[in-house]
């Protein structure tokens, strides 16, 4: 499943560019009341006005969380951890993917939509992690400590 081998500065630096969006939208949310912290490798943000501005979105578009590189947006606290595995399987196709993630996700939904299935729950990245997510996460990825800014 994950990257086998790849150094540790390496499966950060290939989905980078990902991560870059993913930072700038964390700050944004945090700029307007949310919080962070760190889970697993990844930055986990939420809260403040990201749940209120998702919570009118509408429902084709409505999201609990989304993953950009090793950044997790998503509504609150209790929504991060109910969905950490499953979006920690994105990290990783990020991980193994790097900048061909987005054109293969996307590519992945055409098909999908081509042969009259549904985008979205049908994509291979999706049943991928609705597979993963339902295993064991790898003991080094799954510790949970962390730093943590504002409040959770
Ligand atoms: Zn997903």
């Amino acid at each position: 499943m994950r990257a086998a081998g790849r150094p540790g500065w390496r499966r950060y630096l290939w989905p980078a560019a990902y991560s870059a969006i993913g930072l700038v939208l964390a700050w944004i949310a945090v700029a307007c009341g949310g919080w962070w912290r760190v889970r697993a490798g990844a930055l986990e943000c939420g809260g403040g006005r990201l749940a209120a501005l998702a919570a009118r979105l509408p429902r084709r578009y409505a999201f609990s969380a989304i993953t950009l590189g090793h950044v997790i947006l998503g509504l609150d606290g209790p929504t991060l951890d109910a969905v950490r595995r499953h979006e920690q399987v994105h990290v990783w196709q990020y991980e193994r993917w790097g900048l061909l993630f987005g054109p293969a996700y996307l590519a992945s939904s055409l098909l999908q939509w081509l042969r009259g299935r549904r985008p979205y729950l049908d994509n291979r990245f999706e049943r991928e992690a609705r597979g993963e997510a339902g295993r064991r996460i790898d003991a080094t990825r799954g510790r949970e400590p962390g730093r943590q800014g504002n409040r959770p």
